[in-house]
């Protein structure tokens, strides 16, 4: 039997469905932006793959240890969405293995978050590229990258304030 990319593009999609517990490949590649703009940002095969491994390896058992809700407020975005939303040149977004996350109860929160993910990933052995606490205002998120453009896991970890 062959499977062509379509067919694994939606036989990704179906896996996820069932396997996926917290994390939605859906949540991780919906944008109010990219509505607002009409920007298609749809995952390619790769991007989709990406994001169920990402959420699969990562996301899904990280929501489970810390044992409360966390939404994604931003994760896959096509280079377009990216660009428009004022998004680095080489930002992880675009390639599938980043999400902005965010829980409530303010930026101690939030802090307490990027330590549980960092001593996580510590725990587990496993290698990041970026978990950086940003704030804009008053809303407050992690940005956490698994891997950045070129594999990159850099292991940067640093407060935004903009
Ligand atoms: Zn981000």
């Amino acid at each position: 039997m062959v499977i062509n990319n379509h067919h694994l593009f939606f036989y990704i999609l179906d896996k996820g469905v069932q396997d996926m517990k917290y994390f939605s490949v859906d949540e991780m590649v919906r944008s109010a932006t990219a509505k607002k703009l009409g920007i298609d940002n749809s995952p390619t095969e790769e991007i989709a793959n990406n994001l169920v491994l990402f959420i699969e390896t990562v996301l899904d058992p990280i929501r489970e240890d810390w044992g409360g809700p966390i939404s994604v407020s931003s994760g896959y975005r096509c280079p377009e969405l990216n660009k428009a939303v004022g998004g680095a040149k080489n930002s992880g977004h675009q390639y599938g293995f980043c999400a902005d996350l965010q829980v409530k109860g303010g930026m101690k929160r939030v802090r307490e978050l990027a330590d549980f993910i960092f001593m996580w990933m510590k725990d587990h052995q496993m290698k990041f590229d970026e978990l950086l606490f940003e704030r804009s205002g008053n809303v407050t998120w992690l940005h956490f990258c698994w891997i950045g453009k070129d594999g990159k896991q850099r292991m940067k970890c640093f407060d935004i304030v903009k």
